[in-house]
């Protein structure tokens, strides 16, 4: 078979970079090897796992505001078969969403486990080559599982291995306090297990801002899960009904479940890049330009498999590029503007610099502004006041660097950062643009209104204190 544009992958990276190509008038295969297209994403991804979120908001918000409300409800029940069954529903919709994208943009879906056999053919497995004048690798990423004695147990599971839980466990260990552990920590919690954190570095989500990072921790304690940062797990003890985790200096805890979220390695082994000269590190993954070109001019690669940030939506910006540059065009990825969506209670999302980074880049001059959701008029009607919203800018011409927010639906709210950011806004755009009232996203103008000493909903103080 014969074609303009081959993308080897059919997840974020890969099914945008289809169509995208198609749109602009190539004839372009997809090589996917699940039955579904989608990826990790849409299959045992962010889909899933923010079903499960949605679940989980809704227990809470019996739990704790309806009543406050004047709503009477009885004590929340979770069914979580019919939890399953919702989760399951979401992601078939998703993922045939994809595959009606691809009939009406006349992209063909070749199923099978593809590899390079030269610089202009994929051979697919149990099926044709695929012929193509350029061709996109997004081979996506797999989950890490570190060298722990006893990981082989079947109760110790992976992201996609939670997600297929049909019972709740009564006691979860989580190991890993990065972006997927907590998400899963925050979930687990709310449908009832006990849940204990172990991570070896210092701060729950690492690369995050310290505020929101320890903002989290705070809420994690006081929401009943047990954190044990700076501590290793040494090894695991299957009793057959149970286990024990052994951590840190002679610690243990007994689970009946463990999640393994220690982080994800980009897929570039088996695909035939060393014989076509498409330079590739195992850790870090195929070696992109800001085009999205790897060290063969007309083969691009794009997410998490030639990725730093491992996100679906970098994904889906670097597969327009590169699809676009496949197509003569000139494009390439700014990533000043990537937004970093927490989806745990309470949120947390991030675009720009955090407030280390800023004073990293540009030492004193920083100022920083924090409006938290206890002085917001519809956080409080919503009974959501922990968390606040952190504005971070540079004193010289104002411009605005970052913004970081914990609290309700701020993965929501993090877009109008993104736009601020992308148009490279002072922090006087954002304080002196009107925000509808009421509504959270006016936090957004007041955390620049307090960064600027200009606070109206606030007494006048550059940093407001983290909510208790
Ligand atoms: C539990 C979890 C939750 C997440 N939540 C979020 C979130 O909320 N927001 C967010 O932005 N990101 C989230 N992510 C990350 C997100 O899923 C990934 O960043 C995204 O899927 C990357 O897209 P991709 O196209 O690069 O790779 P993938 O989605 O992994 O797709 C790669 C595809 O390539 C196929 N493939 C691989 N090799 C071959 C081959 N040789 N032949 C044929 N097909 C092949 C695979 O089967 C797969 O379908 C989450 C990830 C996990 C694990």
């Amino acid at each position: 078979m014969e074609c303009d544009v081959a993308v080897l992958g059919g997840g974020p990276g890969g099914y945008t970079a289809a169509i995208r190509a198609a749109q602009l008038g190539a004839k372009a295969v997809c090589i996917e090897k699940e039955p579904e297209l989608g990826g990790t994403c849409l299959r045992v991804g962010c889909i899933p796992t923010k079903a499960w979120v949605q679940t989980a908001f809704a227990i809470k918000e019996a739990e704790e505001t309806f009543a406050k409300l004047g709503v009477q409800v009885s004590e929340p029940q979770l069914d979580f078969g019919t939890a399953n069954e919702w989760k399951a529903g979401v992601v078939k919709q998703m993922t045939s969403g994809v595959a009606s994208l691809f009939k009406a943009n006349g992209v063909e879906w070749v199923k099978g486990t593809g590899s390079f056999k030269d610089a202009n053919a994929i051979a697919v497995e149990g099926g044709e080559d695929v012929q193509f004048r350029s061709a996109v690798i997004a081979t996506g990423s797999f989950p890490l599982a570190p060298p722990i004695s006893g990981l082989d147990s079947p109760r110790c599971v992976d992201s996609t291995g939670l997600l297929a839980q049909t019972e709740i466990p009564r006691r979860l260990v989580v190991l890993g306090g990065g972006i997927i552990g907590c998400e899963f920590a925050s979930i687990f919690r709310r449908f009832g297990s006990e849940v204990t954190i172990i991570e070896m570095l210092p701060q729950l989500i690492p690369a995050e801002d310290d505020d929101a990072a320890n903002e989290l921790a705070k809420q994690f304690k006081k929401r009943g899960i047990a954190l044990h940062l700076e501590k290793q797990c040494t090894g695991v003890d299957d009793s057959g009904d149970g286990m024990r985790v052994q951590f840190g200096d002679g610690e243990s805890v007994d689970a009946d479940l463990m999640l393994v979220a220690v982080g994800r390695g980009p897929t570039v082994e088996g695909l035939g890049l060393e014989g076509i000269g498409v330079e590739f590190d195992k850790r870090k993954g195929i070696a992109a330009d800001e085009h999205r070109r790897t060290t063969v001019d007309h083969i691009y690669a794009v997410g998490d498999c030639a990725g730093y940030w491992q996100l679906a939506h970098t994904a889906f910006r670097e597969a327009e590029v590169a699809a676009e540059n496949a197509m003569g065009h000139e494009a390439i990825v700014d990533n000043r503007g990537v937004p970093r969506p927490i989806y745990t209670d309470p949120e947390i999302a991030g675009v720009g610099l955090t407030e280390a980074e800023a004073r990293e880049q540009y030492g004193d001059d920083v100022a920083t502004g924090m409006f938290p959701w206890v002085a917001n008029a519809r956080a409080v009607m919503q009974n959501e006041t922990v968390g606040w919203v952190k504005s971070i800018h540079e004193t010289r011409y104002g411009e605005l660097l970052g913004i970081v927010m914990v609290g309700p639906h701020v993965t929501d709210l993090i877009e109008a950062g993104v736009v601020a950011l992308d148009a490279e806004s002072t922090v006087e755009t954002v304080a002196d643009g009107m925000a509808a009232h009421p509504t959270l996203s006016e936090a957004i103008k007041e955390a620049g209104l307090v960064a600027l000493g200009r606070a109206i909903h606030l007494p006048n103080r550059k940093r407001a204190p983290a909510q208790a």
